[in-house]
């Protein structure tokens, strides 16, 4: 099956090529040509391990031995077998995707992405080592970190910002062990590190580094692909508690920062799962909302500080890959609208995009206050704790089911732990915030009985790997040093 750029439909690769090049030449994303056909049904009664590997053998047919690659990367990793349990939680189903290695959300797209890099480098003869280059706010460079450790054939580096990351993201990080991983902190803020990172891949081209280097972010189809799964291990855990007969539609509400997680509940639709409405939750970062609600996209507006910092973004990026889908495959319309919104910070969809769009997605917002109120009220009347993120998709959904009536089954999707975001959770049920993150998680868990995740607790006094601060204009000498 081939793949090409949104925004070029001539130049075609195969699909173990799209893993291993990331982001296509022009700029764009990989798509494939065509959604393949796919026996939805027959999927529905597998493992949740059996589900990822019918899907990613059929979005990534070129790929071999997708079994054994699944099994290598989630067997023994998650707290439970299933590794996207499911709660039912007042009038929805919480959907929980945080049980992974370094419980984030991140952690069931960044174990399997590896595995299907490693796994393409050799379908497409590449002899040079990986390196991949990531520059994290948070969350992903942990679930990088964990992902790819000691995989053979492929090395590591995360740069993040010096004092510009949590306490306990920080020791995640620092405290990385594995042969071919490097940490190291920029004295700058995020977008430092990020242009860091884009100049390294800059100086780098043309040139033959000693590797290859690639990036963990979600514009890699690898990374987007292992996502579809959980939408239909949710599908069968309401199937298998007589919520819904085979075939009935349910709705999902998406905490939504960079478009991925949504969109692979899209492509989840594409290949015939019933999904009815997409929700897409933002937070005070509402520029998704504005534009879903609109048709207009309109990044020329400040960037807010939250308590949901992953969903704290002005550029959505694989919302390219959603307007691709949405106009019918037009690689025109996409290279236009992307123009526009590099020249002129702001485009306007056609109405029928608008209208196809109108079909599958609604969205809705809500700012720290409205995701605390969340918080403290499930908490309160179901017994149920939820992270800041989780909150504004709750948030979303109640909001949606008010204005719309909509009575077909709703599944909130959980993106983190609330061990993650102790300060604010503990605030949100009245809890004490004082002290450091550390003594702020063990007074979470005295307050509400619910046990911090053991990779989380386990990291206080654990001996710091990397502890090493570089300027900024040093980051590219750093990884030629490597
Ligand atoms: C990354 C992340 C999101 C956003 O997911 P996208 O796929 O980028 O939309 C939401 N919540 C949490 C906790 C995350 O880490």
């Amino acid at each position: 099956m081939f793949y090409h750029s949104t925004r070029n439909a001539n130049a075609t690769v195969d699909s173990a090529r799209a893993v291993l090049e990331g982001l296509a030449p022009d700029g764009g994303l990989y798509m494939p040509e065509a959604i393949p056909a796919f026996d939805w049904r027959q999927c529905l009664t597998g493992s949740s391990q059996e589900m990822a590997t019918q899907i990613l053998s059929a979005l990534l047919p070129d790929i071999p031995d997708m079994r054994a690659l699944v099994s290598r990367a989630y067997t023994g990793k998650f707290q439970t077998e299933d590794l996207t349990p499911t709660v039912k939680v007042g009038p929805y189903t919480v959907l929980e995707l945080f049980r992974g290695p370094t419980s984030a959300f991140k952690d069931v797209a960044l174990s399997m992405l590896p595995q299907l890099l490693t796994a393409a480098k050799d379908v497409c003869g590449q002899e040079r080592e990986i390196m991949i280059l990531t520059a994290t706010s948070g969350d992903t460079g942990k679930a990088a970190l964990a992902g790819f450790r000691d995989v053979p054939g492929v090395k590591i580096t995360v740069f993040f910002p010096d004092g510009g990351v949590s306490a306990v993201q920080r020791a995640q990080m620092v405290t990385q062990e594995g042969n071919n991983v490097t940490v190291c902190a920029v004295r700058g803020n995020f977008d430092d590190a990020q242009t860091g990172v884009k100049n390294i891949f800059a100086a780098c081209q043309g040139r033959t580094p000693k590797y290859e280097l690639s990036s963990a972010n979600s514009i890699n189809i690898g990374r987007l692909a292992p996502q579809v799964m959980y939408y239909f291990k949710a599908y069968r855990d309401l199937l298998d508690r007589d919520e819904i007969a085979l075939g009935d539609q349910v709705n999902f509400s998406v905490p939504t920062g960079n478009f991925g997680d949504i969109l692979a509940g899209y492509l989840a639709k594409l290949l015939g799962l019933p999904v009815g409405m997409l929700i897409c939750a933002s937070n005070a970062n509402n520029v998704l909302t504005d534009f879903i609600r609109t048709g207009t996209y309109d990044k020329r507006r400040p960037l807010l500080k939250t308590t949901s910092p992953s969903m704290d973004i002005l550029v959505s990026s694989n919302l390219e890959r959603t307007l691709y889908l949405l106009s019918g495959c037009d690689c025109a319309l996409v290279a236009d609208l992307m123009k526009q919104l590099n020249t002129e910070g702001v485009y306007t969809v056609p109405a029928d995009l608008k209208a196809a769009m109108d079909r599958e997605f609604w969205a809705g917002c809500c700012d720290d206050a409205g995701a605390a109120a969340v918080i403290g009220k499930v908490w309160k009347e179901q017994g149920y704790l939820m992270d800041t993120h989780t909150a504004a998709g709750w948030a979303a959904a109640e909001e949606y089911v008010s204005q719309t009536g909509d009575k077909r089954p709703m599944v909130v999707l959980s993106t983190a732990s609330p061990y993650k975001f102790p300060a604010a959770v503990l605030e949100a049920i009245g809890g004490d915030t004082s002290g450091d993150e550390f003594t702020q998680m063990e007074r979470l868990e005295a307050v509400t009985g619910v046990p911090t995740p053991k990779n989380l607790s386990g990291l206080r006094g654990k001996q710091e790997l990397h502890p090493g601060v570089i300027d900024k204009d040093k980051m590219l000498e750093f990884v030629l040093g490597l």
